[in-house]
């Protein structure tokens, strides 16, 4: 539940507006893009800064599946009531939901001043009597540590995957120009980012539309050519003609993770065919084979669903016995959500019932974690170049590059007895392990 503290705001002249953002990481990319137009126009935006004293709040809110859209509601309702209580002026809401629900929401809560869809800064800007400013465009006000940043390389998607409303809300895949990115990247490693997380809907289909080829391997060359990017990550890869000369790019350039997020939804073929994803069980282990075959110590990330229409117990006994055999690296797994407009949606019946789908998803989770305790175990006596991210409590804790921010593994130093700086590298002995941490000390 989104916590709200608004201070009494009758004295403020100028306006200060809050943003709040709900969903993924590229939904937060949209949200930096938005403050960055708002202060070049000289604006003051903060983004979930409870401390400021906003008049205006600008909800970015998600629609991909019900949870994070009974988020989005909650967020906007409270929201809607601060404002009826005169703590704040003005909400306006943008992203995901409203994109796909503007005039249901307009109509159930009319005190949201204004609604716009995912590709309305234009429209938002006006609001304020600001203007876009071309100029900015590669320029970005970062809501993560200064040290790194999600790098949102294009918009959309063109897949036709059964359970997913997201082409509904963001549209047709949308590559933006290398010149452009490695502007942003420039921009970004000015202002100190070291880590670039790549992310799309799907990051594979990368140039596709504007280079007429799957261009993501001249992508990353000419990212990890930029100074002071030491590390570059790629998220949201597709397997379906994954590009494998991705992988070379990726053994030849140091600062390129050996790390990959592929979801892959599912694994038989009966339902790789029903979820529409183009591709067979034994192309993706295959590709799963070359993949680390090509980069030996790769960290593999991927995410399954559970319970989506026409998953039989044996397709999900494959599930199982495909987890226990590949020994991801990393695995999330979420349970399918009916989404109307979606392919499944207007053509299946949602059957599967919620404790069947959790129950599912809760087995596949218990696998994972013994396949992650042990793959940590063997870490124990390795030393890993490590990037800390915050200081909590009795710890200083970083990732490896075989973690992700936020969906994977941390490593923990205690802090009495190690000294680092938050946002600096370290190199760190790891001396214990647990099912999704490490613990180590600095050697270096
Ligand atoms: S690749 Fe499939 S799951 Fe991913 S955003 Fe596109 S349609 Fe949705």
């Amino acid at each position: 539940m989104q916590k709200i503290i608004i201070l009494k705001t009758k004295t403020l002249k100028k306006n200060n507006v809050n943003i709040v953002t709900l969903g993924c990481s590229k939904n937060l990319v949209d949200s930096e893009v938005l403050m960055t137009q708002l202060r070049g126009n000289g604006i003051s935006v903060s983004h979930e800064n409870d401390a400021n004293q906003s008049n205006i709040v600008i909800i970015n809110t998600c629609g991909f599946i019900d949870n994070a859209k009974q988020e989005s509601i909650d967020t906007i309702l409270q929201y809607a009531d601060a404002k009826k209580k005169g703590l704040i002026e003005k909400v306006y809401v943008t992203g995901c939901l409203s994109e796909r629900y503007k005039d249901e929401l307009a109509t159930e809560i009319p005190n949201v001043d204004a609604w716009f869809g995912t590709r309305d800064l234009p429209a938002i800007l006006k609001r304020f009597k600001a203007d876009y400013k071309h100029e900015l465009v590669g320029e970005r006000m970062i809501t993560t540590p200064s040290h790194f940043a999600y790098f949102k390389i294009a918009e959309g998607c063109d897949r036709p995957c059964s359970f997913c409303a997201i082409p509904i809300m963001r549209g047709k895949h949308v590559s933006k120009s290398i010149d452009e990115l490695v502007k942003e990247a420039k921009g970004l490693a000015a202002k100190g980012t070291k880590e670039l997380i790549l992310i799309a809907q799907d990051l594979t289909y990368y140039g596709l539309d504007i280079y007429k080829k799957r261009n993501l391997s001249d992508l990353l060359k000419s990212i990890s050519d930029v100074d002071g990017i030491e590390w570059i990550r790629l998220q949201y890869a597709y397997p379906a003609g994954f590009p494998m000369d991705v992988l070379d790019v990726m053994n030849e350039r140091s600062n390129i993770c050996k790390y990959l997020d592929m979801p892959l939804q599912h694994i038989t073929d009966n339902m790789l065919k029903v979820m529409r994803r183009g591709i067979t069980k034994q192309k993706t282990k295959d590709l799963v084979a070359e993949i680390r075959s090509k980069v030996p110590n790769i960290a593999l990330r991927t995410t399954l669903i559970a319970g989506h229409p026409g998953e039989t117990e044996k397709d999900f006994e494959e599930v199982l016995e495909f987890v226990n055999e590949t020994r991801f690296d990393r695995l999330g797994i979420f349970t399918y959500s009916h989404e109307e407009k979606t392919h499944a949606g207007d053509t299946m019946q949602d059957v599967i019932a919620e404790e069947v789908k959790k129950k599912r998803a809760e087995e596949v989770m218990a696998i994972q974690e013994g396949i992650s305790a042990e793959l940590n175990a063997k870490k124990v006596g390795n030393i890993y170049k490590v990037l800390f991210d915050r200081k909590e409590g009795d710890y200083f804790i970083g990732r490896t590059e075989f973690d992700s921010p936020e969906v994977d593994n941390e490593v923990l130093v205690d802090a009495k007895s190690n000294y680092v700086r938050i946002g600096d590298f370290a190199e760190v002995k790891i001396e214990a392990s647990e099912e999704f941490d490490l613990y180590g000390k600095v050697v270096n």
